[in-house]
């Protein structure tokens, strides 16, 4: 009789000693935040422009207002919680199995569910800093701003600590997950289709026993995964035995 594949991955959890997630925004969907990489018909009607020019580092630079309009109304979602993939994870980490969580996710839901080890690829939407003297503010500060948010000390404008397209990824969280990934001899890609850079570049550093593909829609998968579940992560995640 064949093992049903949350079975297989309960043997695999169990037989692992070195866990790491990768996540992506599958992960975050099911916590109600929108993808707001996804073209809907909404963005169509509410903005001139589409995503991925709107989230630029020139757009940020020549349209701050636009920007910034864009952004506190669809990409910092403050009223999220961590779903239950969130909180297995956290729970993992706990066990000392699972020694990194790495996420394209920007809103920190790892953290609130209790993950310590999160690294950040594409940055985090609750550290902002101003750009002339580089005063920290919150997530709470740039949501409750008017328009442009700027600093209370130097006027500067507060920009959010996440990666924009044309940006760089830093460099030191880039190898601190490749070398995560290198050390696993269990790899979870989750809620991600590795289309996006740097996914599908970072899974071939891994050279472990186990890659563990969980998506809720089947992808074209480059990658050969031992095993590939498409079921919402939240579900897979709450029938893990820890
Ligand atoms: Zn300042």
């Amino acid at each position: 009789m064949k093992t049903q594949p949350i079975e297989q991955l309960n043997e695999i959890i169990k037989n692992s000693n070195n866990i790491v997630f990768f996540g992506g925004a599958g992960v975050s969907t099911e916590s109600g935040i929108p993808d707001f990489r996804s073209k809907d018909g909404l963005y169509n009607q509410k903005y001139a422009y589409p995503p991925e020019t709107i989230i630029s580092r020139t757009f940020f630079d020549e349209f701050s207002e636009e920007f910034f309009r864009f952004y506190k109304d669809r990409v910092i979602c403050l009223t999220a919680l961590p779903n239950p993939a969130h909180i297995k994870l956290a729970e993992l980490e706990k066990t000392g199995k699972l020694k990194a969580v790495i996420t394209q996710n920007i809103d920190g839901l790892h953290q609130l569910a209790g993950s310590n080890n999160v690294i950040e690829l594409h940055g985090s939407i609750h550290r902002n800093y101003c750009m002339k003297c580089h005063t920290f503010y919150d997530a709470e500060f740039i949501a409750n701003s008017d328009g442009v948010p700027h600093c209370t000390v130097c006027d500067g404008i507060v920009k959010p600590d996440v990666v924009l397209y044309e940006e760089s990824l830093n460099i030191n969280d880039l190898n601190k997950a490749i070398e995560y990934i290198q050390q696993a001899d269990t790899l979870i890609v989750g809620g991600t289709s590795l289309v996006v850079y740097p996914a599908a570049g970072l899974v071939d550093n891994f050279n472990g026993k186990h890659l563990i593909e969980i998506n809720k829609t089947p992808t074209k998968e480059t990658h050969q995964a031992d095993l590939v579940i498409n079921q919402p992560i939240g579900e897979v995640f709450s029938k893990i035995d820890i």
